[in-house]
């Protein structure tokens, strides 16, 4: 979790925000195009492009549990992901940032930790009632002896909450794969809860929302999310509010379980070394009998509508970046546009003319780049779409100086006024940004952990069948699919603007809120 918000952040900063859903979300990944731009085979006109296929194999086990396996036997190492459909798109206010909460939770004491325990405490330990109550449960959770030497084995963990998606990942030696996918079972279907370090998570969530909140570019973020998705904002706020956070009580914990943390809501990736076929038989006998859930969580607690703007409005946020510097008067403004942009399962076709538009427009010698970035106006300009089952943010981010931050504002909406007229990129550009990305594709994959939360993050929002058809679609994009595009979401469509400025900026900057909607 705190990787991803700390990216978002990050991402946002550095206008690179369309690649952020696709790829790594970590790992800003402008650093990398221009390698792959110079190693791609035909980074000239190319009409007999191949398209890339990803080699991941699926299967869906009888109790609705999805296992996707991507083989790479070049190191011998393993990585085992649960990924759930679970994140602020499933949060009421009342459970604002718990499934990030839960997140923590999962890492924490569960039945089979302690069975171990009972099984090997002393005799007080062994007769306590939590003990009793737990060794009932040994049918169930059979032979727990694999913790014993866990702290040995090298295995490396971590978990992410997203808006659409919480995931869990371990990495091992080959020899642990078993290892590594119990201990995921385990997790995931005996949780303890334990009151007492229930509450020690909750604070250190709450140390989490701290570090965020310290960071100015939050409340940039914050405002362009509130005011576009105003009718449900905690929907796509995944970090919650120190108090939604602070009034979470373990209850709940069984509440977001008991929905949401079911075979039918829920993917095992596992890539690396090992062969399908015996992932799949693995996954069936550890992970079979847990028990589905009878209604789909998602017909049961339904998606929420986002309204569409009513109309455009704008927000200047002041905040000091730092103590260093000439009294803020030097301090970049960061700048966000955004509009309401395709859902996945609504309208694919655009969200794959989204991307391709978006990289075309990344590319250093754009016009959109030329105009802003070449022009001097901008440090950094870019734009980005975050694909989403439930209303994708298009953003454009701009990085300036107070003296011109109103100029670059009037040439990024003097770009957008453009994005359809015929001459705003050429075929070739065109062509250059689809081999692009599908190399993209390739370099991501030569670090297959990594990948495994690629294929995580796209199982939970598009369902993987849509990732599979991803790099075929991506090339089947035309200039009229990128024209509908721009013009069913971007032009003449309400939209947000928000900057961040220092205080003792404001008045060079002399920004209103005119000039943030591109009046
Ligand atoms: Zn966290």
């Amino acid at each position: 979790m705190r990787k991803f918000l700390l990216s978002l952040l990050v991402v946002a900063s550095i206008a690179n925000l369309g690649l952020a859903q696709t790829r790594k979300p970590a790992r800003p990944s402008q650093a990398k195009a221009p390698a792959a731009a110079t190693a791609a085979p035909a980074a000239t006109p190319a009409p007999a492009r191949q398209s890339i296929e990803v080699p991941f194999v699926n299967k869906v086990l009888p109790n609705g549990l999805e296992v996707i396996v991507l083989p790479d036997k070049s190191v011998p190492l393993v990585t085992v992901e649960l990924a759930v459909r679970n994140g602020s798109f499933t949060e009421p206010p009342e459970l604002n940032g718990l499934s990030h909460l839960y997140e923590h939770m999962f890492f924490k004491t569960n039945r089979a930790i302690l069975l171990n325990a009972c099984e090997n405490g002393n005799y007080g330990i062994r007769t306590s009632p939590r003990c009793q109550e737990t060794l009932k449960l040994k049918p169930q959770l059979g032979d727990v002896s694999y913790l014993q030497n866990i702290g040995r084995l090298g295995l490396t963990y971590n978990g992410t909450t997203r808006e659409e998606v919480v995931n869990y990942y371990y990495t091992t030696t080959t020899p642990y794969f078993t290892t590594a996918m119990r201990v995921i079972n385990d997790a995931v279907r005996y949780p303890l809860f334990d009151e007492h370090e229930f509450e020690n998570e909750k604070s250190v969530v709450i140390g989490e929302i701290d570090r965020n909140e310290s960071n100015p570019v939050y409340y940039l973020n914050l405002a362009l999310n509130n005011r576009l998705y105003y009718k449900h904002p905690t929907r796509k706020n995944a970090l919650g509010t120190r108090e939604s956070v602070a009034a979470a009580t373990t209850e709940k914990m069984r509440l977001i379980q008991s929905r949401y943390y079911v075979p039918n809501n829920a993917a095992l990736i596992v890539t690396g070394d090992v062969r399908p076929d015996e992932v799949f038989k693995l996954a069936e006998q550890i992970m079979g009998s847990w028990e589905r859930r009878a209604v789909d969580p998602f017909k049961e607690f339904p998606m929420v509508d986002h309204p569409a703007l009513a109309k455009s409005s704008g927000e200047i946020i002041e905040k000091r970046m730092g103590d260093e510097g000439s009294g803020g008067t030097d301090q970049n403004v960061f700048i966000q546009i955004g509009w309401h942009g395709p859902s996945v399962g609504k309208d694919d076709a655009a969200t794959y003319a989204a991307d391709v538009f978006s990289y075309i427009l990344s590319q250093p010698d754009s016009r959109f780049q030329r105009n802003l970035v070449d022009s001097g106006l901008a440090s950094a300009a870019g734009i980005g779409y975050y694909t989403q089952r439930n209303v994708g943010p298009i953003t454009i981010v701009l990085i300036t100086t107070p003296d011109k931050a109103k100029a670059a504002l009037k040439a990024v909406y003097a770009e957008v006024a453009q994005f359809n007229s015929p001459g705003y990129f050429t075929d070739e550009e065109l062509e250059a940004s689809k081999t692009i990305l599908s190399s993209r594709d390739l370099f991501d994959r030569e670090e297959t952990s990594e990948y495994t939360h690629t294929l995580g993050f796209w199982w939970s929002s598009t369902g993987i069948e849509y990732f599979r058809g991803y790099h075929k679609n991506l090339d089947a994009v035309t200039r009229a699919d990128i024209n509908r595009y721009v013009k069913n979401y971007i032009t003449g469509k309400p939209h947000v603007g928000v900057a961040l400025v220092a205080p003792e900026a404001k008045k060079i900057a002399n920004l209103t809120e005119a000039d943030l909607i591109g009046r």
